[in-house]
């Protein structure tokens, strides 16, 4: 069935992966290749005593994964790591034709996801607690940093390696074990790293994918488990609500990765070129279906023209089709419904003034790919100002100053990510401070690192993703007092 020529055959998996098994299914989904509309594989539905095996043998491999040492969880890890970039290319097959995301971006995805298994293999050794002074002799308080637990997760179909492993890394490298459902539009990457977690020997039980068309039931399931100590959820804001008030019901850990509306602001005093450059990559990767994707480009009155004439000759030369194909730096949109919301905001705009300087229609490379687009005029007033346009459209607003500029920036329930083009340090700061986004990029449009905190603030979430405060989010401050010492 599957057109998938693959180096490592054993890579393409069809059904969840639970306790170190492979359970095979009553029926099954077909996952598509959003380029095409060819089948790539049918997967089978996971069936609820599936899915209840996959959060009883998590909670039972607690206790193995947390007595082995440090060194040992750091080493499996690593292994982890080491096998996802040995089989990289395969696995950035797997994700084009299950997403639809350029080849370069696949590959791409793929070690920056890997980046944050080998990182937190890192982290493993530095989970230090502490010894606090008090204030009565005979008395020591320590605090432990302890692993909450059983995480269970849902992931989006944009990033679908990614946003698993920015997940499970952390989890595993606390000693939490791990149980992702991911979206049933590509849920092949999720199955191609349980394989090779499992070829680097990582325990059964601890990091288990559960695959499924129907996510309604699954996520119920996933949010209010008595067994599960944490649920982590990246997509967008209104299922994440719902999300939210399901845990409350057994008042679970939580993280949220969702939605956003980034702005990115460019001033007089910008390096245009650098501005352009940082526009490209944040606008058009992943045919601008990313939670941090420029949604609002501000440009100053003064740069105005300049600044658009550069980015539409940037614009002109993105090469359109499937991602495999050479050259192919704007892939397909995901499914009709993203098609059609993209041609309902562009149409919304031009009926309220905005003017069409590049693309709006569908492309002829195929039923799901749509011209890189680039609007002029865009007042807050319009639906594309205040939605998350998910395509591959750039709308830009003049604006006059720094401080029009910061209070319609933060005219928004989101605050994800925001971006700023200048060369003026106090304004730097400015920003900084002011901007309500949980990220701020100067004179940069892609931010992302293993390093750094990756996360939101107001209705883009709770939580950060990266660096030592990804693994907070799966530790627990556990206060051991000792009394009557000599
Ligand atoms: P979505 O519709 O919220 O879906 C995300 C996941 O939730 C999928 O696995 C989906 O399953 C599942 N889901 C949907 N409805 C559910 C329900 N009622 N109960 C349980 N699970 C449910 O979001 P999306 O369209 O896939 O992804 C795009 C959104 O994700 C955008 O808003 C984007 O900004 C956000 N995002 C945020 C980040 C971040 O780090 N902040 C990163 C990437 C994406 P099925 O697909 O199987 O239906």
């Amino acid at each position: 069935m599957s057109p998938l020529e693959l180096g490592n055959p054993e890579l393409l998996k069809n059904c969840s992966f639970i306790n170190g098994e492979w359970l095979q299914g009553e029926s099954q989904f077909k996952v598509i290749n959003p380029a095409n509309s060819q089948v790539v594989a049918a997967v089978d539905e996971v069936s609820p005593t599936q899915l209840e095996m996959a959060i009883q043998t998590a909670s039972k491999a607690l206790l193995e994964w947390q007595e082995k040492t440090v060194d040992e969880r750091a080493s499996l890890l690593s292994k982890w790591f080491e096998l996802i970039m040995t089989n990289q290319s395969d696995l950035a097959y797997i994700m084009t034709a299950e997403q639809g995301k350029p080849r370069k971006e696949a590959l791409g995805e793929v070690a920056y996801g890997a980046k944050y298994i080998e990182w937190y293999a890192e982290e493993a050794r530095r989970i230090n607690g502490d010894v606090l002074p008090v204030n009565q002799n005979g008395r020591r308080a320590l605090v432990l940093r302890r692993p909450v637990g059983v995480v269970t997760s849902i992931t989006p179909w944009n990033f679908p390696g990614a946003m698993i492993l920015r997940k499970a890394a952390p989890a595993l490298a606390a000693g939490c074990t791990f149980v992702v459902k991911p979206s049933e539009q590509t849920p092949l990457s999720a199955l191609a790293l349980a394989y090779l977690a499992n070829e680097a020997g990582i325990p059964a039980g601890v990091f288990s994918v559960i695959v499924g068309s129907n996510a309604q039931p699954i996520g119920e399931v996933l949010t209010t488990h008595p067994k599960v100590a944490k649920f982590s959820f990246t997509g967008s804001t209104a299922v994440g609500k719902k999300l939210l008030a399901q845990c409350a019901s057994t008042v679970k850990k939580t993280s949220m990765e969702l939605g956003g509306n980034a702005p990115l602001m460019v001033f007089d005093d910008a390096d245009i070129d650098v501005a352009v450059n940082g526009t490209m990559g944040s606008k058009f990767r992943n045919a601008g279906q990313t939670c941090v994707c420029a949604n609002r480009i501000f440009v100053h009155s003064k740069i105005h023209d300049e600044f658009v004439q550069k980015l539409k000759s940037r614009v002109m030369e993105l090469k359109v089709g499937e991602g495999n194909q050479e050259g192919v730096s704007v892939g397909p949109l995901i499914e009709e419904k993203a098609v059609a919301k993209v041609e309902r905001l562009i149409a919304s705009a031009i009926n309220s003034g905005a003017r069409l300087e590049l693309g709006g229609r569908r492309d002829p490379a195929g039923e799901l790919f749509f011209q890189p687009t680039i609007l002029t005029g865009i007042t807050p007033q319009m639906d594309i100002f205040n939605s998350e346009i998910f395509g591959p459209v750039a709308a830009i607003i003049p604006f006059e100053n720094e401080e029009e500029v910061i209070n319609l920036a933060n005219q928004t329930e989101y605050g994800l990510c925001s971006y700023a083009f200048t060369s003026n340090m106090n304004r730097v700061f400015r920003l900084s401070e002011k901007l309500d986004f949980g990220m701020v990029g100067i004179n940069e449009g892609v931010l992302s690192n293993p390093a750094a905190p990756f996360g939101g603030v107001k209705e883009s979430g709770m939580g950060r993703e990266g660096g030592r405060w990804g693994i907070d989010d799966y530790l627990e401050n556990k206060y051991v007092c000792i009394g009557n010492l000599d």
